[in-house]
């Protein structure tokens, strides 16, 4: 079975997006296998998107994802990263497909509800990053 890591971020939670992504991901034949809801602090949105470092969006991006509560979890199912990544839409809410997540209910491209990993590599470190292995399923 397929691992993936997903976030519904602070703008999907004060949107009330919480249950409309998570069923979304069921719908799709996706399990939740870990769940859980935290206000990141800058320092743990930093290492979380320590990847983009050195990306002008940086500073931002790690100050909007410690403003509020995120929601977090582990996804399991066949092509998990790909369906994630599919019913997610476009990083650009202007680029992504009719019907997709971001397409529906981002606002601008920072603000753009959801977080998926985009490779096995990835969702293995976002995983561990949340989550211990006894919160695993
Ligand atoms: N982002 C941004 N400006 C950009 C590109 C990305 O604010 O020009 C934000 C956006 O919230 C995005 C996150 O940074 O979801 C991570 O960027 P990435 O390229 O990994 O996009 P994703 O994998 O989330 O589609
Ligand atoms: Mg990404």
């Amino acid at each position: 079975m397929d691992r993936t890591f997903s976030i519904v971020k602070p703008d999907g939670v004060k949107k009330n997006l919480i249950g409309e992504v998570i069923g979304r991901f069921e719908r799709q034949g996706l399990t939740i296998s870990a769940l859980k809801m935290l206000h990141l602090t800058k320092k743990e949105a930093e290492g979380f998107y320590a990847v983009h470092k050195a990306r002008p969006f940086y500073d931002s991006l790690t100050t909007f994802m410690s403003e509020g509560p995120i929601v977090a979890m582990l996804i399991t199912g066949n092509k998990a990263i790909e369906k994630v990544r599919e019913l997610m839409g476009a990083t650009n809410f202007k680029d992504a497909a009719p019907g997709t997540i971001r397409a529906d209910f981002a606002s601008d491209i920072e603000h753009n509800i959801v977080h998926g990993s985009d490779s096995p590599e990835s969702a293995e470190f976002e995983i561990s990053y949340f989550f211990s292995a006894l919160e695993q399923f």
